[in-house]
């Protein structure tokens, strides 16, 4: 079966304006029966497939990907193989089956289960829900939703190709259930695995599948504790059993997100499937490669993580080097699923019409796939016109006004670099006791709900129903009933409730020059939830101060300190969609500078805590080792640009928003913050044991509960939590705050939610005075 000459290897799955997040959170709360969710996501899916194939994909080929999701593919995966962890075993259907009820609990939890932890998937801001694999992992056939979306597709005229995560994927994803032996690899359970994943192919091609795609990223990745030749040895049985299979379709792997390794180029090369995709945006072509003669390579040179129209002339040269390779035959494809971008570039009617001819979302991009598929058909020539028009927007961004700044590069090329706070932390210690804080110090991560009300405002201030005074008002009025309510609950270090941030990046993009916002472009971040990347196109600088109205407001009607709340330069590349014609590091500085004149403008309101947020600084480390020392570097560098002028008696804050402490502990030591607080409550005490193993020495707080679910925890709950966390840890260093914002939370469950956490400080700390 030959294999079309242009593909995406995934795309959105929200619908163009989040109809699946609508649908799903009605039915959640109650107002939309099963029947009408299902409609609802096969609407999606028929409209899709059309676009598809309007922009140039082939109805009939399997050059459409089926790539529906209800709510993250690693949890489809977790359905269709049987692998949920035992405390959902009794929501499975009579005949073994995964209801979809069963799916979207194991994802929320319920107030007797936690959910599924939820994690980034490799270096994007896309969260996906993590296998637990134990000895007593099961695995069986369990849903058969993927087969059923072939037939419906088959029944509208189309051959689409599904798309599913790979065994070596999914077990190196999935960590040790709950008391599995310690030691415990999940991914040596694949050999039990991968007879499912045969079965599965069996049935596909039943349906009539020609082609199935089977994910493998973790064959680009050293950051999931297996090295390459383990996941090369793994893959390399996975394809021998499934390429081996009498009746199956054809396979492609791809391995999206970054450089092949070698080893496991050789491996799919030598193994028995028909198709291999590669990144070529961020991997490239290896020098040679034995074996390919029979197989075709799918070439992902349209970049599936950014937003700008490719150049065609550097895609089709990366196709012409990976020809050399030697396979029968060559693709076009993209680097990635297109999830991680936005619909259409056409929907965006507010958008600069300049900026505008640079960018390329989703249909664009599979617009620019099916060009190259028929340059590859019938040579370039044929789509001559394609070529220079990408070739020009490329031209015109290099010479647009705003996209270089000469003050901004000015004061850049003359700083002087930090390496840390000018004062050192003991000195600061000291410092900072004026602040009069108690022993465990309670606090939040800085968001308060976005009730329909604030949105609502929002809203009306942007259609003009209420005036910019009447919207100052309202959230000067939310901002006293916070503060209120924070006194009331007995928090110790308060927040303003950030409801003037739509997002805490676009707030700051809006505010800064050298940024665009988009209408539509929503990108999916876990679940139902999407965001709304900025744009970041230009040099980037600072008009005037962004949040000092706000805290200063927030400060004046209490006594107890306000933090000042800024996202660090990072997070603010990480979340955004950030110019390519110039290196990171640099567009970081540029962030950092206007963020370090905030926190003086802030110091100067009279605010004596500033929390600079990074919850991304994981997120974008790359996920080859030896690219990570100088990320490191420069990530570290642009925090200290915007915090190291900071007052000695000012307290910095920094808050991180993932787990995995362990792989990247010494830059946050040497982001020299005087308190951190980070997500740990999902993970149970593994974070906590990290910073004690690592002799972390400055001030820390570990979450305490998990804000992505609506449960809320109990008092005794929380007092262990926390009592966990003084057996390891010296009292001294520990704050004591939730495990992230609570922003997507509704106010009923937070406030009890807060109760229950300073009632559990209340205890711990008496317990501690009288140990003392
Ligand atoms: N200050 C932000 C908030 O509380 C931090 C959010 C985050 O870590 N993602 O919402
Ligand atoms: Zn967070």
């Amino acid at each position: 079966m030959t294999f079309p000459s242009g593909t995406i290897l995934g795309y959105p799955r929200i619908g163009r304006r989040r109809e699946l997040k609508r649908a799903i959170e009605a039915h959640w709360a109650g107002g939309l029966d099963e029947a009408g969710l299902q409609e609802a996501a096969a609407g999606i899916r028929s409209r899709t497939r059309a676009r598809l194939a309007e922009l140039g994909l082939g109805a009939r080929d399997s050059a459409i990907p089926e790539s529906f999701s209800f709510y993250d593919q690693v949890l489809d995966a977790i359905a269709t193989l049987g692998a949920l962890p035992a405390r959902f075993a009794d929501l499975r259907g009579a005949d073994g089956r995964i209801p979809l009820s069963a799916y979207f609990t194991a994802a929320r939890g319920d107030q007797d289960r936690a959910p599924l932890e939820m994690t980034k998937w490799f270096d994007t801001n896309y969260h996906y829900l993590v296998p637990e694999i134990g000895p007593e992992t099961a695995f069986s056939l369990s849903d058969r939703r993927v087969i059923d979306q072939l037939k419906e597709a088959r029944s509208e005229g189309y051959l689409t190709r599904p798309v599913l995560v790979g065994p070596v994927t999914f077990l190196a994803l999935a960590k040790a259930a709950p008391g599995a032996p310690s030691g415990y690899r999940p991914l040596d359970r694949l050999a039990e695995l991968v007879p499912v994943y045969r079965e599965l192919l069996a049935e596909l091609q039943q349906a009539g599948a020609e082609w199935v795609q089977l994910d493998e990223p973790a064959l680009v990745s050293q950051s999931l504790g297996y090295d390459d030749d383990e996941l090369a040895a793994a893959a390399r049985h996975a394809y021998a059993v499934l390429g081996s299979a009498s009746a199956r379709p054809s396979l492609l792997v791809a391995a999206p997100y970054g450089q092949l390794s070698d080893v496991a180029w050789r491996t799919l090369a030598a193994a028995p499937v028909e198709a291999i995709a590669v990144d070529l945006t961020r991997g490239r072509v290896p020098a040679a490669v034995p074996g390919l003669t029979e197989k075709t390579l799918v070439g992902g040179v349209i970049d599936g993580r950014n937003v700008w129209r490719g150049d065609l002339e550097v895609a089709w040269d990366r196709l012409e080097r990976l020809r050399e390779l030697g396979a029968a035959h060559v693709s076009a494809g993209t680097s990635t699923s297109l999830q991680h971008v936005p619909h259409d570039v056409e929907d965006e009617p507010d958008l600069d019409r300049r900026l505008a001819s640079w960018l390329a979302f989703a249909d664009q991009k599979t617009g620019q796939v099916a060009a190259l598929a028929r340059a590859l058909e019938n040579g370039r020539e044929s789509v001559r016109e394609e070529f220079a028009a990408a070739s020009d927007a490329w031209r015109d961004r290099r010479s647009t006004p705003g996209v270089r700044d000469g003050k901004v590069r000015e004061r850049l090329a003359s700083r002087t670099s930090e390496t840390a706070r000018r004062v050192p932390y003991s000195d600061r210690l000291s410092a900072q006791e004026e602040l009069d804080l108690p022993l465990l110090p309670t606090t939040t991560i800085g968001s308060f709900p976005q009730t329909a009300e604030i949105r609502r405002a929002r809203a009306a201030r942007l259609s003009g129903d209420l005036s910019d005074a009447e919207y100052d008002g309202f959230l000067r009025d939310e901002i006293a009933r916070v503060i209120a309510l924070q006194e009331d609950l007995g928090l110790d270090v308060l927040v303003h409730g950030e409801a003037e941030r739509n997002d805490m990046v676009q707030y700051f993009a809006e505010n800064l020059d050298g940024f665009a916002v988009t209408r539509n472009g929503w990108v999916q971040s876990y679940g139902s939830r999407a965001t709304r990347p900025s744009i970041l196109w230009g040099d980037v600088s600072r008009p005037g101060a962004i949040t000092v109205r706000w805290s200063e407001y927030a400060q004046s009607l209490t006594s107890r300190p306000v933090k000042g709340m800024l996202t660090g330069p990072v997070t603010i590349l990480a979340w955004s969609f950030v110019r390519d014609d110039q290196p990171l590091r640099e567009t970081a500085d540029q962030v950092a500078l206007a963020l370090r004149d905030e926190i003086a403008d802030l110091e100067e309101a009279g605010i004596r805590i500033v929390q600079v947020d990074e919850p991304a600084l994981r997120e974008l480390l790359p996920l080859q080792k030896a690219a990570q020392p100088e990320y490191l570097d420069w990530s570290v560098g642009s925090f200290l640009l915007a915090t190291a002028g900071a007052r000695p008696e000012t307290q910095i804050h920094t808050h991180l928003c993932y787990s995995e402490f362990d792989v990247v502990i010494e830059a946050i030591a040497a982001l020299d913050a005087d308190v951190t607080s980070i997500e740990a409550a999902r993970s149970g005490g593994e974070v906590v044991s990290d910073i004690a193993a690592a002799g972390f020495a400055h001030g820390v707080g570990p979450g305490v509960y998990d804000i992505h679910s609506p449960r809320v925890p109990s008092a005794d709950e929380i007092a262990t939590t926390l009592e966990r966390a003084t057996a390891a840890l010296p009292l001294r260093q520990l704050w004591v705050n939730p495990d992230c914002g609570l922003k997507t939370r509704g106010y009923v469950e937070t406030v009890e939610a807060l109760r229950h956490l300073v009632a559990a400080t209340a205890t711990v700390r008496a317990r501690a005075t009288q140990d003392a």
